[in-house]
């Protein structure tokens, strides 16, 4: 019978990333893959939370490539073979039926949101093909014992450790571990094996997802020229088309393949048809030729592998932590793509399991269960907050002043959230809030908004009178005031926002700083501190203490 300390089930990021610093860590821990890298993987954009942990992960344990992956330029002269697309913003566009997108100027159903200030220190798009299969590179060489073609059939809990078995290249497996971490994302290895029971009925939000890579799709701005100049290229963003059915997104890798999907709400899937998984590339067609300008960006693209349909992508178990196991975020729960949360949730999930780990690795070796609950209680009130923000944003779809105002809501908390990480660096970052939560003023934001827009729609896609539209921004722009150091929800941007670093100055205060303290860190805010020189480290070394703790990391305060 093999053993090991920690058995991680599922190599996609998260769980490689997490493996490799449990082994630098100096913990036995054995990394269990279904399939083989590379694989296709979805789950692209990241944001600056997501690279604000990758920092911090880079810094704590030594990891140069996650600090050389978390800006576009860095990861463009340290990692040029793992492909990835420069990421600037949050762009969308409201589209209408049979009509082509309206340029009216500054008066088009368009938002633009810059998250950074120049290419260097932008986002990127993931190709996850190959980042998932860097990173399962990395844990390998820190000493992680990697196996994938593995098909696991059990998990037991037997007394003082998990009991997996499977198959393994054709021979049985038999693993004794200590602690087992779910890492399977939605295939919800452990949920199945231990029997966790759903919470779905706790989430609002329901889509399926039509999808694939393309190669040879248009730019939105050669499609439609003229619009008036944005905060970044339209382009070089998060690209969210949003239709009568839902909404599409459209990353661009810097290779020119772009990863393109529709999310179709279950009252959109109706209208087209309530479409089968059989009939995938006839429903692409179908929302193609009812949307012309979209239509004019990928007419002519070509899949670079089957388009595919789930009706229905959502998931949510009732815990994510038991005695002996603990689940990463995607394989607790999964609301939409919307807004891009969950690399930058799973990270959040790295940083605290590694953490929690770290504190006990010269005694139990295990995490005891206070801690496992404050996991637990974390990733369920996330869950929720993701939730409310992304079932108020399909809410307010029904017009494009109400979703350009609900938007705010996401920008504002993220965006506070990086600004005073960044500036007011504290041990304890990891484990606080995602997305407002924790925060009394951000925390019932969500809930209150997705209400406030169901009054005005009647949960029947009606769009209100002008009156109660322009109420309901006036309240959005009131609720943020306190965090709202990026300047948002100001009808003078006309829905195209910059990095502001003078309107962050002049807003020192909602950050509990003085204009000289917050002026002094300027530099670092715009990606000019030196990058941490790395120590080595393997499993050779596992004994080694983590790095010192972070100190306030480079890159610059963002709208997101
Ligand atoms: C449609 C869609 C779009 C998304 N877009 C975004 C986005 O733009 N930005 C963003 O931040 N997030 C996005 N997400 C979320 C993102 O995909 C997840 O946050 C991310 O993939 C989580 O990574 P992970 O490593 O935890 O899990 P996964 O990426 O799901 O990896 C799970 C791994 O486990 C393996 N596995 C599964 N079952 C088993 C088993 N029984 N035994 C062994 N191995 C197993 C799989 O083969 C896979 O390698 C999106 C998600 C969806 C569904």
């Amino acid at each position: 019978m093999q053993s090991c300390e920690i058995a991680i089930v599922g190599s996609g990021f998260a769980g490689s990333l997490l493996a490799r610093v449990l082994s630098i860590l100096g913990y036995h821990v054995v990394l269990l893959e279904r399939g083989a890298h590379p694989r296709f993987a979805i789950g692209e954009s990241s944001t600056p939370l997501a690279n604000l942990s990758l920092e911090r992960l880079a810094r704590r344990y030594g990891l140069a490539d996650c600090w050389h992956l978390a800006a576009h330029g860095r990861w463009l002269s340290h990692h040029p073979d793992v492909r990835r697309g420069l990421k600037r913003g949050f762009t969308f566009y409201r589209h209408h039926p049979n009509e082509p997108f309206g340029n009216r100027g500054y008066d088009s159903e368009r938002l633009l949101v810059a998250a950074s200030p120049n290419d260097a220190i932008a986002d990127t798009h993931w190709l996850r093909a190959d980042v998932d299969h860097h990173f399962v590179r990395e844990a390998v060489a820190a000493g992680v014992d990697y196996r994938e073609q593995v098909e696991l059939t059990h998990a037991v809990l037997a007394g003082e450790s998990i009991m997996l078995a499977g198959r393994h290249q054709g021979a049985v497996l038999p693993l004794r571990a200590r602690f087992v971490i779910d890492a399977s994302g939605p295939a919800g290895f452990l949920a199945r094996q231990l029997a966790i029971p759903s919470a779905l009925d706790r989430t609002h939000t329901r889509s399926g997802l039509v999808f694939s890579h393309f190669e040879g799709a248009r730019l939105f701005r050669d499609v439609v020229p003229g619009l008036p100049e944005g905060p970044y290229p339209d382009d070089w963003a998060a690209v969210h088309h949003l239709i009568d059915e839902g909404w599409m997104y459209s990353l661009r890798f810097d290779d020119g393949v772009t990863s393109a999907g529709f999310l179709l709400t279950p009252r959109g899937a109706q209208a087209m048809g309530s479409p089968d998984v059989e009939h995938a590339a006839e429903l692409w067609t179908a929302l193609l030729r009812k949307y012309p300008t979209i239509a004019s960006a990928f007419g002519d693209a070509t899949p670079i592998m089957p388009i595919a349909y789930r009706p229905e992508i959502q998931h949510r178990l009732a815990r994510s932590v038991g005695e002996r196991w603990a689940l990463m975020p995607h394989a607790f729960a999964f609301v939409d793509p919307l807004f891009s949360t969950g690399i930058a949730w799973s990270l959040r999930a790295v940083e605290r399991l590694a953490l929690a780990f770290e504190a006990t690795r010269h005694g139990s070796r295990l995490p005891d269960a206070r801690t496992l609950a404050r996991y637990d209680a974390k990733l369920r009130e996330e869950a929720d907050q993701i939730d409310a923000v992304v079932a108020g944003a399909y809410e307010a779809m029904a017009h494009f002043e109400l979703f350009a105002a609900h938007a705010m809501l996401y920008f504002a908390s993220v965006s506070f959230a990086e600004v005073s990480q960044r500036l007011l660096s504290r041990d304890d970052a990891a484990w606080s809030g995602f997305l407002g939560v924790g925060d009394r003023l951000l925390a019932p934001l969500p809930q209150l908004s997705l209400r406030r827009l169901r009054a005005i729609t009647q949960s029947r896609g009606e769009t209100g009178t002008a009156e109660e539209r322009r109420a309901f921004a006036s309240w959005i722009a009131r609720a943020i005031g306190p965090r709202n150091v990026a300047g948002l929800a100001n009808p003078a941007r006309h829905n195209l926002y910059p990095v502001d670093l003078d309107g962050l100055i002049q807003r020192h205060a909602l950050l509990g700083m003085s204009r000289e303290a917050l002026v002094d860190a300027l530099p670092a805010l715009r990606g000019m501190a030196k990058e941490p020189s790395f120590a080595p480290r393997s499993a050779a070394n596992p004994a080694t203490s983590p790095a010192a703790p972070p100190s306030p990391a480079p890159g610059m305060p963002a709208p997101h």
